[in-house]
């Protein structure tokens, strides 16, 4: 696993934790919004992006 998915508020926090986990830096990635409707792994808005690889 290892892969976050995020709000804009919490991109930072996404970040911290994957390189706290893996180490290394993550790939971000834009959630394209009209296709999904993920929520924040770390509130309840609607992820915009997905911190991992
Ligand atoms: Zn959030």
């Amino acid at each position: 696993m290892g892969v976050y998915k995020c709000c804009a508020e919490h991109i930072e926090l996404a970040i911290d934790m994957y390189i706290d986990e893996k180490e290394a830096a993550p790939e971000i990635e834009k959630i394209s919004v009209d296709k999904q409707a993920l929520h924040c792994d770390f509130c309840k808005n609607q992820a915009i992006y997905v911190v991992g690889n």
